[in-house]
């Protein structure tokens, strides 16, 4: 059985970008897997949020992959913090990974600004937590959106490195599983972003909690432009905005973008932008619904995530311990 992990950042309020880009894909996977899926709380700190925000978020992310149809039941869900094989192994990791490997990442140019030396070192770092994130659980499987490609590389990286220092065969590699036309989805305001959920402007991103006036409006007021859909998808090579809308529709009506073009070839985003918008409603609805539900029991949601920590922590504490005995300290 394929063995997947998975988390997401409780930043904000989850983005139709992590719903196509991510959760929808772990419920397609499931039930052929087994699957960690944690709330990366100790990711969100790199970017120190309130205190409550982040206790709010955190709930919110969890009952965001079960709105979203996580089976709790069969999926391990868990916060990131409650396990402390995490940091520890993220330690670990630090003394064998080299500096260099670090510089090159772009979500650390991305995000640290202008000022590099006022970043802070939780986010200089955050790859090699995440390595540890992943590798803790042995997964075949990492499904992951285009932007965190390179960080699942360095995870693989960091378990050849750990391999070959102490010549074993501990870590096997764990794939990328990437999916269709959502592993990217672009910010609404610029197609040259990713929709992301700390974006500054909340016109930029469907929030999976925007009601159906609010996703109506921001489809309506997305950046586009004036020419007609063509009924090739090469045709759209350049008109990046229209892409990413013609991906969002592909993606919820689970179909093709060719066939989307197929169905709206020779009209205007006009016609195209309220017809996105009613299937963007018919689908986020019920999540959202459900999502607002689960919100207002957080002792049975906490209940739910203590019994995912129990299931986590079995196995990432035997990968942990396995390390120490490997790298020579006592265990
Ligand atoms: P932040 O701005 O806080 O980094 P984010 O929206 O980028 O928020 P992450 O927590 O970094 O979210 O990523 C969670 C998951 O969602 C990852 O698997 C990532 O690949 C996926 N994801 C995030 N944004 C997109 C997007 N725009 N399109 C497709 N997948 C995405
Ligand atoms: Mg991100």
């Amino acid at each position: 059985m394929k063995r997947i992990l998975s988390g997401i950042q409780p930043t904000n309020t989850l983005t139709l970008g992590n719903y196509l880009g991510a959760i929808k894909n772990w419920v397609g996977m499931q039930h052929e897997s087994e699957c960690f899926l944690f709330i990366a709380d100790l990711h969100a700190l790199t970017n120190p949020p309130e205190p409550e925000a982040l206790r709010a978020n955190t709930r919110e992310v969890a009952a965001t992959y079960i709105a979203c149809g996580i089976d709790p039941e069969h999926a391990a869900i868990f916060v990131q913090s409650q396990i402390p094989a995490h940091a520890e192994l993220s330690w670990l990791f630090s003394c064998l990974t080299p500096i260099g490997w670090l510089n090159r990442m772009t979500q650390f140019k991305d995000k640290s600004g202008k000022d590099k030396d006022a970043a802070n070192a939780g986010l200089y770092v955050y790859p090699i937590l995440m390595a540890a994130d992943i590798l803790l659980y042995h997964p075949s499987h990492v499904p992951v959106g285009e932007d965190q490609k390179q960080h699942l590389e360095l995870a693989r990286d960091v378990a050849g490195a750990f391999n070959r220092k102490y010549d074993v065969e501990h870590f096997k590699l764990p794939e990328p599983a990437i999916f269709g036309p959502a592993t990217r989805i672009m910010s609404l305001r610029d197609g040259s972003k990713k929709m992301s959920k700390s974006d500054a402007s909340d016109m930029s991103r469907i929030n999976l909690t925007d009601d159906a006036d609010t996703i109506a409006n921001k489809i309506k007021k997305a950046t586009s432009d004036s020419e007609m859909l063509p009924d090739n998808l090469a045709a759209l090579e350049g008109r990046t905005e229209a892409r990413n809308l013609i991906n969002i529709y592909a993606a919820l009506a689970d179909i093709t973008p060719e066939k989307v073009l197929a169905q709206f070839a020779g009209q205007g985003f006009g016609k195209f932008k309220p017809a996105l918008a009613e299937l963007c409603v018919e689908k986020l609805a019920p999540i959202s619904t459900r999502l607002h539900a689960l919100m207002q029991d957080t002792a049975a949601l906490d209940a739910l995530l203590a019994k995912g920590a129990a299931r986590a922590n079995t196995v990432a504490e035997k990968t942990l311990v396995d390390c120490k005995r490997i790298m020579g300290l006592l265990v």
